[in-house]
C-alpha cells in the first residue's frame, strides 16, 4: 500500500462525533481509522500505528485514559500525539488525561477549527514534542514524512 497519508485513528462511540471528525478531516486529506470502543482502538493503534490518535475519554466498557495508558506501554507508541476528546463539563478529565498520558486534550463540542488546527500542528511537531511520555523515541523513522 504505497499511501504517504498521515493516519489518523479516531476513538470516538459516537456516531454523530465520528461523522463529524471524519467529514472535517478528510477534507485535509488524512487517512482515517476508526474504532467505536477502547479494545478495538488499541488493537488498531498497535496494528497500524497511526501518527496521531484522536481519544474520546468516554466509551462503552474501557475509558480513554485506560486505553491510552496501554497504547503508551508499546515503545513503537510512546511519542504518537493523542488528543483527548472529552465533554467540557468533566474539567476535571483534563489533567487526567495528560497524567495518563495524553499530549493534550480537546473539548466537546467539538470545534471543527480547533480540532483541524490541533491535529496539524501536532503532526508538523510529531516526534520532536513527546508530551509526558516518559520512555519517548525522539523520532521514527517512516512516519516523519
Ligand atoms: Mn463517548
Amino acid at each position: 500500500m504505497a499511501d504517504c497519508r498521515k493516519t489518523l485513528l479516531v476513538v470516538e462511540d459516537n456516531p454523530i462525533n465520528m461523522k463529524l471528525i471524519r467529514c472535517v478531516l478528510s477534507l485535509h486529506d488524512y487517512r482515517i481509522l476508526e474504532a467505536r470502543d477502547a479494545e478495538t482502538g488499541i488493537e488498531l493503534a498497535h496494528r497500524h500505528r497511526p501518527d496521531l490518535i484522536l481519544m474520546d475519554i468516554k466509551l462503552p466498557g474501557m475509558d480513554g485514559l485506560s486505553a491510552t495508558a496501554i497504547i503508551r506501554r508499546n515503545p513503537d507508541l510512546s511519542g504518537v500525539p493523542i488528543v483527548a476528546v472529552t465533554s467540557y463539563a468533566m474539567l476535571g478529565d483534563a489533567e487526567r488525561a495528560i497524567k495518563a498520558g495524553c499530549t493534550e486534550y480537546m473539548t466537546k463540542p467539538i470545534n471543527t477549527r480547533t480540532l483541524v488546527n490541533t491535529v496539524g500542528r501536532l503532526l508538523k511537531t510529531a516526534g520532536l514534542k513527546i508530551g509526558s511520555a516518559p520512555k519517548a523515541r525522539v523520532c521514527q523513522l517512516g512516519s516523519a514524512g
